[in-house]
């Protein structure tokens, strides 16, 4: 079945990360011209590993209840954070780096794959979930891995489950045991790199990411990105921590965004964000919801809901690589 067939994506080329940016305009995702221009800046060809679509977005409205680190959602926070990601201003990124399956793996459905998944039963049949994932040639799955991967299979059905026929997507869910255990191990640090150029030179971007292998790939990324000098400065770092105790050093921040989804606020975060800044993250665990979180200029703090999205836990590094 040749799935894949229709791939109209290249790397690192920067017309094709214009053409995501004016797509996602199109799509009023992206609303004002700072957050397309920083999505311009940064090539996010340069932040996805070999073979994995980086300029391809799906035309479905953004809540759709699979949303992750989609382009789309990239755009969203950036939008949701814009005004706290001023020059000069103090910007954390929790969570920044990504699992390869998460956020950077796009891929085209045939409709006759689509109707399979859909008439899938997950309980009965784990293992023809990752049969597809095998034909949408993006992952290498060891068959002793299957049977410890109900849960992983569940996200995946119900991913698929609203989908149609024309979609392009997004999958999460996968540990990155599994994706050191296939050797296409990535991180990211987009987010991280496009903060860092918003808050510029006086000010700093912050990633915090508790995977070694996913820190030291978020660097290299962001080495190679309109980024680096930002780098050099010593105004964008990423650290290796539980992103669950942010990162007091450099706080309070105006922006916090979480790129993993907490079981409830997580009061460090909160602690760290600065009066009149704002927190975005998604809570939850099977339903969640990305929630904006501002803290006013007396302390107190309100939150608001933006929409439904789906992301891999905010959790400890043990239960991240066990697939708890
Ligand atoms: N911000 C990324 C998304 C990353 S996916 C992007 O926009 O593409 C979520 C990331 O959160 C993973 O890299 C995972 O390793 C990390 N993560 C999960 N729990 C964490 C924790 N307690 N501390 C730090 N990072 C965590």
């Amino acid at each position: 079945m040749n799935v894949l067939a229709k791939r109209s994506w290249t790397r690192g080329s920067i017309d094709k990360n214009k053409g995501l940016v004016e797509h996602l305009q199109q799509y009023g995702v992206i609303k004002s011209k700072k957050v397309a221009e920083v999505m311009e800046t940064i090539d996010r060809g340069l932040f996805v590993p070999n073979g994995t679509a980086a300029y391809v977005d799906s035309p479905m409205p953004i809540g759709y209840n699979a949303t992750i680190s989609a382009p789309h959602m990239h755009a969203t926070c950036l939008e949701l954070l814009k005004e706290h990601l001023q020059p000069g201003m103090h910007a954390l990124d929790v969570g920044s780096g990504a699992l390869l399956a998460h956020s950077h793996c796009s891929f085209h459905l045939s409709p006759s794959l689509l109707m399979k998944i859909q008439a899938w039963d997950v309980e009965t049949d784990v293992e023809h979930g990752f049969m597809w994932f095998r034909e949408l040639d993006q992952f290498a799955l060891e068959p002793d891995e299957l049977d410890q991967n109900q849960w992983k299979a569940n996200m995946l059905r119900s991913f698929f489950a609203d989908a149609s026929f024309d979609m392009v997507g997004s999958f999460l869910c996968f540990p990155s045991r599994l994706l050191a255990s296939s050797g296409i191990l990535a991180g990211t640090g987009y987010l991280t790199a496009c903060f860092a150029v918003m808050v510029g030179p006086q000010g700093h971007a912050v990633g915090v990411e508790h995977i070694p292998e996913i820190v030291a790939s978020s660097i290299e990324n962001i080495k190679k990105s309109a980024a680096a000098d930002l780098w050099e400065r010593g105004s964008l770092s990423v650290h290796l921590t539980d992103g669950r105790l942010g990162w007091p050093e450099l706080a309070p921040y105006d922006a916090i965004h979480v790129g993993a989804a907490a079981p409830d606020l997580p009061q460090p975060l909160i602690q760290q964000l600065k009066p009149g800044g704002r927190m975005v993250i998604p809570v939850g665990k099977i339903f969640q919801e990305l929630k904006v979180v501002d803290k006013k200029l007396d302390g107190s703090i309100s939150v608001y809901t933006e929409t439904a999205v789906r992301y891999v836990p905010l959790t400890s590094r043990t239960a991240q690589l066990q697939g708890d």
